[in-house]
């Protein structure tokens, strides 16, 4: 009898079994072109319509205004780190942080790379980014060209959700590589929104960017190399040069994956219901804790330990025996990170908790 596995990876994340299968249809030659989906060109007819369709899927999904540009980029979230300084700060060249973890510290130290000034607003590093940092009620918009945020906080578990975003009357740019499509988001509270495509989107290789157009046409970056500009992306719908031909096409499975299954609605209820499972577990347990403050917790990044992180390091282990891959946390913090993104099953909580239950008899 083989054995059900389940992956529990923070990114490359686990794909929907049903996308996994159509991929695999399509490694074949098809008969008209002769070509497998991994040899057509990016100017090719069939890849255009894939493209369009991903780009109007993901519209849909988060109900993408018009005056939102969408395009598919490469270079993951970190090459979005260096592209939104340079194409937005600008004016101030001054960008304000709330650090709130690894990838906002990352985020900061390439707007600083740069050359451009950073304002670190708030950081919970000391308190080890198991609570978000807050904007103090004096927080003056007017000096900086933009609020960078990352929403959900993929290494140490604490999210903003819509409900607890910073308000400020300022630009805001969200980083939201790790719960994109897991809950809703208004994108109007937004000014550029970006994702790398690893977690909720498809495979790594493609990277989503989101901006506020008119933001875009404020902007003068003499001195900006050509592949570095929105605009240049934009004006050619993402084929500026070779698109993630591969990357993009799976993509644009999932996207319509998610949307057969419910969109953003349907995939917040069940993350909800599977997180909630996970954490009410845990947090009845006399053995393992969750440290994340309760109502910053992530849907998606469920951070745990034993308080032994040795310990911790030999449960992982020993889960990988069972079935249960990559429950190891991220190497900064141990611990545990169970990763339940969109095309995570509900077995998948099922089984784990199982495990733990038996660990901790
Ligand atoms: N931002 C967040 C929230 C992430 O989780 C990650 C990667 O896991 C990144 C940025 C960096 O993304 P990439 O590795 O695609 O550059």
């Amino acid at each position: 009898m083989t054995m059900t596995t389940y992956n529990f990876s923070a990114g490359p994340g686990v794909i929907p079994e049903e996308v996994v299968t159509q991929v695999k249809n399509e490694f074949e030659k098809n008969e008209h072109t002769q070509l497998s989906i991994m040899e057509i060109s990016h100017r090719s007819g069939t890849f255009q319509n894939i493209i369009f369709d991903a780009e109007q899927k993901l519209r849909e999904l988060m109900a993408i205004p018009d005056e939102y540009a969408v395009v598919f980029l490469q270079g993951g979230g970190s090459l979005q780190f260096e592209m939104l300084p340079l194409n937005f700060a600008t004016h101030q060249q001054n960008v304000a942080l709330l650090d709130s973890g690894n990838f906002a510290a990352k985020a900061g130290e390439a707007i600083e790379a740069l050359g451009k000034k950073l304002t670190v607003i708030d950081s919970t590093k000391q308190q080890h980014y198991q609570q978000l940092p807050s904007l103090p009620s004096d927080f003056n918009a007017d000096d900086y060209d933009y609020l960078h945020i990352v929403t959900n906080n993929t290494i140490e578990g604490a999210t903003f959700h819509q409900n607890n975003l910073p308000v400020t009357s300022g630009r805001l740019v969200a980083d939201m590589s790790s719960n994109i499509l897991a809950e809703p988001y208004d994108i109007n509270t937004f000014d550029a929104v970006f994702a790398g495509g690893q977690k909720n989107l498809g495979p790594a290789g493609v990277t989503l960017a989101i901006v506020r157009k008119e933001w875009l046409d404020q902007q003068d970056i003499t001195g900006v190399g050509p592949m570095m500009r929105y605009q240049n992306h934009i004006d050619k719908q993402s084929m500026f040069n070779t698109s993630p031909v591969f990357s993009i096409y799976v993509m644009d499975l999932v996207l319509n994956w998610v949307a057969q299954q419910g969109g953003v609605a349907e995939m917040h209820r069940r993350n909800l219901m599977k997180s909630q499972r996970l954490y009410d577990f845990i947090d009845q347990s006399d053995y393992f804790s969750a440290p994340v403050a309760t109502e910053e917790r992530s849907l998606t990044n469920i951070i745990f330990t034993t308080g032994d992180l040795q310990n911790d390091k030999a449960i992982a282990k020993q889960a990988t025996q069972e079935g249960l891959f990559n429950l190891a946390g991220h190497r900064s913090v141990g611990g545990f990170r169970a990763s339940l993104y969109n095309a995570q099953p509900i077995e998948a909580v099922d089984a784990l908790i199982s495990f733990l239950q038996k660990v901790e008899k």
